[in-house]
Formats: structure tokens, sequence, C-alpha cells
């Protein structure tokens, strides 16, 4: 090979080699965590409303909670308490005032200044969208801080959204992406904890569970690519 060709030749290599090792040294984890049931306390919240708005009817214990959706559990209670129940997080100031879940606003203040981490809140306002979306942010910006305002994703379908870990308390998620990208670890909520344990599904028990060592699993599952 003639000299200038061969100098053209490596100069080449070597910028595709600095190319690829700054390809791996940049790839970020993204974690993707869910708001109502993991930092926001919809399920704690909406019991403290609905008996202070009905008082006299019966209502469920978080104790005796058993499936994602309040509203069917108070359907098969009595018909008529799923329009109640509906109704009080269809209310004003329902989502900006639920109590964060312990641990929860630590945990994801944490994991947002690690190193190669980008965290977004990914949640699914409610379809009557008068206060919730609205509330959502407010909610944000309240506990997490005007700059977490750039990591919030609102979406009904979260499998369309890119990520390398979802941490979700809905056990069943499905939409448009038969196969989304993230693996979906399943937060422990009142509803959720008599589900038998699933060995496809990791689980978080709480945020007092290990969901550093979560992260660090998933840097490792792809050296390649972490
Ligand atoms: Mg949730």
């Amino acid at each position: 090979m003639p000299l200038q060709l061969a100098r053209v030749a490596r100069r080449i290599c070597s910028s595709a080699s600095v190319r690829s090792l700054s390809a791996h040294t940049n790839r970020r984890l993204r974690v993707l965590v869910d708001m109502d049931g993991v930092i926001a306390d919809f399920e704690g919240g909406f019991l403290k409303k609905y008996r202070q708005r009905y008082p006299h009817e019966p209502y469920i214990s978080l104790e005796e909670r058993r499936g994602f959706w309040v509203s069917t559990q108070y359907g098969e209670l009595r018909s008529d308490l799923c329009e109640k129940a509906i109704g009080i997080w269809e209310s004003k100031n329902f989502f900006i005032e639920l109590d964060p879940l312990p641990g929860g606003v630590e945990a994801v203040k944490e994991m947002s200044r690690m190193e190669n981490t980008d965290v977004f809140i990914c949640t699914s306002p409610i379809k009557h969208y008068t206060y919730c979306p609205y509330e959502k942010f407010a909610w944000v910006e309240k506990h997490l801080g005007p700059d977490f305002l750039e990591q919030i994703i609102l979406t009904r379908d979260k499998t369309v959204v890119t990520g390398d870990v979802l941490i979700d308390d809905k056990p069943d998620i499905h939409g448009a992406e038969p196969n989304p990208a993230w693996e979906h670890v399943l937060f422990t909520s009142c509803h959720n904890k008599h589900l038998p344990a699933d060995p496809a599904q990791r689980r978080l028990l709480s945020w007092e569970d290990d969901w550093r060592g979560l992260l660090q699993s998933k840097r490792q599952r792809d050296p390649q690519e972490h």
C-alpha cells in the first residue's frame, strides 16, 4: 500500500474506534418511573378524600384492595360506588394534593444524580383532563423541583416510550408496541401485593428495596452498551 494511502487508512480506523469508544461511554441508562402508586400515594389519597366526601358509604380499606382499578372494586361493592369513586380523582386538587410515597422522591432525585443515568417520570393522565395533567406537572415541580419539568412524559401508552426499565405498579402494561424496549419492574402496591409471584417479572417491594441494585443489574446486563 502506498505510504499516503496507509496513513489515510490509519486515520479512518482510528477515528472509527474513537467513535465506537465514545458510543460505549455515552450510552446512558434510561429509567422510567411511574407516578401514581410509585412516587405519589394515589390509593391513600383516594381513600382519604372518598371517606371525607362519603362518610356514610361503604369503603374498601387498603388491606382489602384487590385489582388495579379502584373504580372496578368499588363498583363490585355496590354498582353506584363506581361513579362515586371516579368522581374523586376527577375533582380539582386530587392529584396535586397526593402525598409522596415514602422514599420515592429521594430515590428519584438520587438516581437522577447518578452518572450515565437519565430519569423520566412516565405517567398516564386520566382522560378527564381538566385538572390532572396540570396537577401532575405541578406535583413534580413541588416535590422534585422545577428542573424536573424537563423529565416528564405524559402518555396513555407507555409501550411506545423507549427506556431500559419502567418502574410501575400496574401489573399489565399493554399498548401499540407489542415488544416495549423497557423491562417492566412491578412496584408493589396494596392492589398488587397479593398477586402470585411471577418469575418472569422483577419487583421492587418499596423504595426501601434495592433499587440501586436493580439499576446496576441493568447496566451489567449489557456491559458493552453501558
Ligand atoms: Mg401507577
